[in-house]
């Protein structure tokens, strides 16, 4: 008879008497659990019966002009018009989010957002995850080279070169469908603006892309030319997920039919293509200032996520650490595991599987700040953990011995003697730590977290002046984290001396 049988045997009351209790407990978070879902199924039913007052979250490329690009800061474009104008038609209200092409896709297989309007091909393949508006806009692809570059005249001349496409868009399925056939390789980039800069700076011999975005920004002196016919197909639509949201798609076709019937599409189209020069970028300096306010609320972002995310990582960190010098293996086991996991995979990683990943799993959204925030800080903990660790071990065991003999118990030997000991000879890594953490949350960009560098990654794609955004956001970065450690410093010489 085990140990456990034995207490059943011995106390039938207690038993006896728990077990309603938690079957109880049991039916009622299975109830809530229930009604819940009730309540959730029936929000998403009347989601779908109409869209009146409703807010969409709708995702688009970062810069893919001129269908969507920014205007002194302004997303603009014939997409964001659109879709503007049909939502003011319809009555629905937009939240744009500028994600860049693959991560808008990402986004929309994941729930993260309603919709994606960005120059999007309707192909066969995409139809089997994700639902297509009416066609609006008749678009191909095209290849353009350098200015300059008069050695490439057709693919024939692309043997052993390479050349630049954007990530899951139809100009990188074209130009590998004919790769090995002209012996080129593929190179895929996120953004438009980084494919012009690879061309023009010879790192790649062409781009393969949407003809009216080459044929904008050739006009608006982007530096390349086209060079090959346009290959027809892939009209642009707006997408909704499979299934989902049919009620915004049927808006969208509503509003799209009324503005082609009354002139209003038109109009749009006309703003943009009639004389594409008209919208080029203006001096630098001009640009610059008028971008300060983009720039000036990336780093608020990116120090507040950064003071947020720090919190946590001290707090998870301080814990796992304690854990990891505790007489209990459990415990001992849960805080390796998590310092294990955690140092061993990329930040990069848990960005993606907090933002697209683990929303796919539960089919609930998470919010980019929440995202943002716990791969930040799960990362940063797990170092903060072995910082921890080694702080306290590195005080000198004699330190703990001599305060017990001196009459002091074992936690309050930790609180008095070890423990200061330990964190000033901790605190210059977790200053460490902390500005780390703040350079590392540049990553966040790729899930479209607007900090600093996704600002500057916005502005250059809008102005295609890579080089001076560039450094402009390192300078930025510099002066914020050279702050921080006077700060830092500061505090250290007043609390540890
Ligand atoms: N039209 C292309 C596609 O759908 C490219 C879109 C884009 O780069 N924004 O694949």
């Amino acid at each position: 008879m085990t140990q456990e049988d034995e207490r059943d045997l011995k106390t039938p009351v207690s038993t006896g008497h728990s077990w309603p209790r938690v079957r109880a407990l049991l039916g009622v978070v299975l109830g809530l659990l229930l009604l819940l879902g009730g309540v959730g199924s029936a929000m998403a039913q009347t989601s779908d019966s109409g869209v009146e007052g409703k807010t969409f979250v709708i995702g688009t490329d970062t810069t893919f002009a001129p269908f969507e690009f920014r205007q002194d800061g302004e997303l603009t474009g014939i997409d964001m018009d659109l879709i503007r104008a049909i939502a003011e038609s319809e009555g629905f209200k937009v939240e744009i989010r500028s994600l860049g092409f693959n991560a808008a896709l990402q986004a929309l297989t994941s729930n993260q957002v309603d919709g994606v309007i960005a120059g999007m091909s309707i192909t066969d393949e995409r139809k089997q995850v994700y639902d297509f508006s009416e066609p609006y806009f008749e678009s191909g692809i095209q290849m353009a080279v350098a200015r300059n570059n008069d050695d490439i005249k057709g693919y024939e001349d692309l043997k052993g070169k390479t050349v630049v496409a954007k990530t899951g868009s139809e100009g990188e399925t074209y130009a590998k469908s004919i790769a090995g056939k002209y012996g080129f390789t593929v190179k895929s980039l996120d953004q438009s603006a980084t494919m012009v800069e690879s061309v023009k700076s010879g790192s790649a011999a062409a781009v393969f892309d949407d003809y009216p975005v080459l044929a904008y920004g050739i006009a608006q002196n982007s530096g390349l030319k086209a060079v090959t016919d346009k290959v027809p197909g892939g009209s642009y639509g707006f997408a909704v997920n499979k299934g989902k949201n049919t009620a915004l798609l049927g808006a969208f076709n509503d509003g799209l039919a009324k503005m082609k019937a009354n002139g209003e599409y038109q109009k749009i189209l006309d703003k943009y293509l009639a004389d594409p020069t008209a919208a080029a970028p203006s001096t630098f300096w001009d640009l610059l200032v008028k971008s300060f306010p983009a720039l000036m609320s990336g780093l608020k972002n990116t120090l507040l996520v950064t003071i947020i995310s720090f919190a946590v990582a001290m707090a998870l960190g301080l814990l796992a650490g304690f854990m990891k010098i505790s007489r209990n293996i459990l415990l001992r086991g849960i805080a390796t595991t998590f310092v294990n996991v955690f140092r061993g995979t990329p930040l990069l990683l848990w960005a993606f599987m907090f933002y697209f990943g683990i929303p796919q799993l539960i089919g609930q959204p998470i919010n980019i700040w929440v995202a943002g925030v716990l791969t930040l800080s799960l990362n940063s903990g797990a170092y903060v953990a072995e910082i921890v660790r080694g702080g306290i071990q590195s005080v000198d065991p004699g330190q703990l011995e001599a305060s017990r003999s001196l009459g002091l118990g074992y936690g309050k030997s930790m609180q008095k003697v070890v423990v200061p000991q330990a964190f000033k000879m901790m605190t210059p890594s977790l200053i460490n730590q902390l500005i780390i953490m703040l350079k590392d949350s540049s990553l966040l960009l790729a899930i479209g977290f607007a900090e600093l560098l996704y600002q500057g990654q916005q502005i250059y794609a809008a102005n295609f002046r890579v080089t001076e955004t560039l450094l402009i956001v390192g300078a930025i970065y510099f002066i914020a984290i050279m702050a921080l450690t006077k700060l830092a410093n500061f505090a250290d010489r007043r609390f540890n001396k």
